[in-house]
Parts: C-alpha cells; sequence; structure tokens
C-alpha cells in the first residue's frame, strides 16, 4: 500500500508535472503567438504610422512647393497682391528669384524698385525731425543669405554651442535661406546711428519708437514684435520693417497683428 501510495504519489506529481508542463508549452506556445501576432500588429502599425508621415511630409512640401510657386508668381505680377507676399518658413520664396527692378535706397542697400517712394519719404520725414538713423540691411540674393546664415551659425559654434544649439539658436533671429523677407526686397533693416546693435534695447532708441509710431503711413510695418515670435518664427526685431502697401499696414498696426494673422495663415 505504501509503495503504491508512493507509486501514486509519484503519478500524481508526474501527473501534475506534465500538466503543468503542457500548461507552461501552452502558455510559451500561446505567448509565442501573441507576441507573433502583436509583432504583426506593431509593425502593421509601424507601417502605417510611416506611410502617414510620409503622407503628410509630401504634401506638406506640396503645400511649400505651391507656396513657392505662388510667391514667386505673386511678387513678380503687377497686380496690388506682390506688397502683400508672405514669406516665413513655411511659405518660402524660389531660390532663383530676384526682384525686376532694384534701386539702390543708400550706397550697397537696393530694394524693390517699387518701394523706393514710400522709403525715401519715411527716411526723409524722419530726419526731418531731427532723428539719426540709416538702413544697414536691404535686399539680399539668396547666397546672401546663406552666407548670413552661415556666419552667425560660426559664430555661436564659437560660442562652445553644440551644432543644434546653434542652429536652433541661430534660425530663432536669422532667417533659412529661402525664408527670408529680404530676399524680396520689400524689407528693411533701420537703425539708428546712436545705437547700432541689433537687439531689444534698438527698439528703445527715439528712431525706433518714432519708425514704430509712423511706418504704417508710409506703408509698412514692424515686422516681428515681442510676444508674436510664436506666429512669426522669428524673434523680436525692432529694426526690421516689412512693406505691405498703406491700406494692409495701417489695419496690420490698428489691429496689433502680424502678416501671418492678416493673411489668415
Ligand atoms: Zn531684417
Amino acid at each position: 500500500m505504501i509503495k503504491f501510495d508512493i507509486d501514486r504519489h509519484k503519478i500524481k506529481t508526474l501527473g501534475a508535472g506534465a500538466a503543468a508542463g503542457l500548461a507552461a508549452g501552452i502558455l510559451i506556445t500561446f505567448l509565442g503567438a501573441y507576441c507573433v501576432i502583436s509583432e504583426d500588429r506593431l509593425a502593421a502599425a509601424a507601417k502605417e504610422e510611416q506611410l502617414t508621415q510620409e503622407n503628410e511630409q509630401l504634401a506638406e512640401e506640396l503645400k511649400k512647393e505651391r507656396a513657392v510657386q505662388e510667391n514667386t508668381e505673386t511678387l513678380a505680377g503687377d497686380e496690388d497682391g506682390w506688397q502683400l507676399i508672405l514669406v516665413n518658413e513655411d511659405h518660402p520664396l524660389d531660390s532663383s528669384y530676384e526682384p525686376e527692378k532694384l534701386t539702390e535706397i543708400s550706397p550697397g542697400y537696393e530694394v524693390d524698385n517699387r518701394i523706393v517712394s514710400d522709403l525715401r519719404q519715411m527716411l526723409d520725414d524722419g530726419a526731418a525731425e531731427g532723428l539719426s538713423m540709416y538702413v544697414t540691411s536691404a535686399y539680399r540674393s539668396y547666397e546672401q543669405q546663406t552666407q548670413t546664415f552661415n556666419a552667425s551659425m560660426q559664430n555661436r559654434l564659437n560660442q562652445k554651442m553644440t551644432p543644434l544649439e546653434a542652429y536652433q539658436e541661430t534660425s530663432m533671429s536669422v532667417a533659412l535661406p529661402g525664408t527670408s523677407e529680404h530676399a524680396t526686397g520689400l524689407a528693411v533693416d533701420i537703425i539708428s546711428t546712436e545705437y547700432a546693435a541689433l537687439d531689444d534695447r534698438q527698439g528703445d532708441t527715439e528712431e525706433q519708437k518714432w519708425l514704430m509710431e509712423h511706418c504704417w503711413e508710409y506703408g509698412f510695418i514692424l515686422r516681428y514684435p515681442p510676444e508674436k515670435s510664436d506666429i512669426t518664427g522669428i524673434i523680436y526685431e525692432p529694426w526690421h520693417y516689412r512693406y505691405v502697401g498703406k491700406d494692409a499696414a495701417k489695419e496690420i498696426t490698428e489691429q496689433g497683428i502680424t502678416l501671418e494673422e492678416y493673411l489668415g495663415q
């Protein structure tokens, strides 16, 4: 009996072991199958995600391409629309774009001929008020913009920033080539003779105060106002003025909005 019991016990143990083994086997098989299924699902999801991303990227590129074409056509056209062209990171300008007629506003600085008289008037009226200011940047070609961008980035690299930091900081203050308004010939940087630095304090000079108050009368807007960087993608630039025409300049200034907001972008 004892032996039997032992045997039974053995059998029981064996049985339990076999059952456990079987259960474990099933579990492993099940888990294995589950893994295969979920791997398939994961792969499918990843593929779908990739396709979605690719589609979005493609749509984004197409949108940009269309914007580039539209921008080039708008600028080249003679209708009033040219003055409302939007150039930013999402609306680049074709790298080969060149204003049809450039006119020198001061030695070495040219702008689109269509804004010359208003710009001259603004500078002359400012001077008549006893202010002293000058244009420090006007039309910049794609190549010049590339050089400006690279120089600014190099400057930051020299300050021991990592390439990524340097790139991020630079792109907040210097437009990527193709996305700069200076390539349109419709934008100018004007600074005070008293204070030459391109920083926030430029905005405190009498010259900038006057320009900010009166530029709309000449068809210009302060293009990158403070607290609008999230919309424009560019930091506060109290020296960068953009020609948009007198009607738009008045409305944009009165409403305290950006060109992006004005155009519903
Ligand atoms: Zn500028």
